[in-house]
This record gives structure tokens, C-alpha cells and sequence, in this order.
């Protein structure tokens, strides 16, 4: 059985749709992108004298596993020629998992459900479009709840 993986897209160097379009060219070459949200321009959040994001929300169905997963999309990041700045500083190329199925998993490198995407409305506004009802699997709220219920800032 394929696992159904939501990943967020972001990027605020360069061609920023282009950047996008790459990145997700590059995770259909290992897995199967069932839907694409549309892209959206967001402010940076948390270190503020840098270019505006463009974000996005797609959903994959693949047979890696989570470890798997992360380590092909920083090798895409990589590829892409993200460098390493510092915490919320600008990048090409961002892409975190959300979810996966409705797993729930802490190890230093990885944590799913991603720990802050509820908190952002640039993640959550991509998701509700292509998955309004699928519920957080700690929260136990759908994206459209974690909307309507202010959550995501
Ligand atoms: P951020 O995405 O928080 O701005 P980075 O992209 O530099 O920062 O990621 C830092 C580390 O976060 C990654 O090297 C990865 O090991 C870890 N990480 C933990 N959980 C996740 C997740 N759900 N998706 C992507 N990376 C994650
Ligand atoms: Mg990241």
C-alpha cells in the first residue's frame, strides 16, 4: 500500500514559481503528485528583511519510508542548490513534510505531523484546497477546522 504524504513547498530566491514547478518535477520522479495546490505569495515569518515566499501544498502517494522520504527531498533541496543560512533565513527551495498517513513520529530529524504547519496560514491555505477534511492526527481537527478555529496564523 502506497502512503499518502502532504508536502510544503516554499521558495524566495530565484524564479519562486519556477523554483516550485522544479521541485515538484522532481518528487514525481520517485513517487506519484496526486494533486498541486495553487501557489501564494506570503510574507517571510520570523526573520523579516528578506524577500517575500511563494508557497504550496501537494500530495504525493509513495512506498518510502518516512526517513526515506526526508532524505530524497534534501537531496532535491541540495540539487536545487539550497545552501545552509540560518533558521527562517531565505532559501531556493524548502520543502517539509506535513503529513504522513496519519502517522505520528518524533526522532531528532524528523517530525511528523510537521510541528509547526498547523501554525501557518501559508501552509494551511494551500492544504484546504486539496485536503479540506483530512484530519490532523494529534489534533484531531481537518484543515478546515484548524482554519476555523484561528489555529493558523
Ligand atoms: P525549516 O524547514 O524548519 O525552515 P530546514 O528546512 O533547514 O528548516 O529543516 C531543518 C531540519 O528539520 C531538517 O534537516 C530535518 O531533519 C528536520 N525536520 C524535522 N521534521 C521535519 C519535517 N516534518 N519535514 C521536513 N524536515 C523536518
Ligand atoms: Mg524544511
Amino acid at each position: 500500500m502506497k502512503s499518502k504524504v502532504f508536502i510544503a513547498l516554499g521558495s524566495n530566491i530565484g524564479n519562486l514559481e519556477e523554483n516550485l514547478n522544479t521541485a515538484l518535477k522532481k518528487l514525481a520522479e520517485f513517487s506519484k503528485v496526486q494533486k498541486v495546490s495553487s501557489f501564494y505569495k506570503t510574507k517571510p515569518q520570523g526573520f523579516l528583511e528578506q524577500a517575500d515566499f511563494l508557497n504550496g501544498v501537494c500530495l504525493i502517494t509513495t512506498d518510502l519510508e518516512p526517513q526515506e522520504l526526508l532524505k530524497k527531498l534534501k537531496e532535491i533541496e541540495k540539487e536545487m542548490g539550497r545552501k545552509k543560512t540560518f533558521k527562517d533565513g531565505p532559501r531556493i527551495i524548502d520543502l517539509d513534510i506535513i503529513y504522513y498517513d496519519n502517522i505520528v513520529l518524533n526522532t531528532p530529524t524528523l517530525t511528523i505531523p510537521h510541528p509547526r504547519a498547523h501554525m501557518r496560514m501559508f501552509v494551511m491555505k494551500g492544504l484546504v484546497e486539496i485536503a479540506p477534511d483530512f484530519p490532523h492526527p494529534i489534533l484531531h481537527k481537518t484543515t478546515q477546522e484548524i482554519i476555523e478555529n484561528n489555529i493558523a496564523k
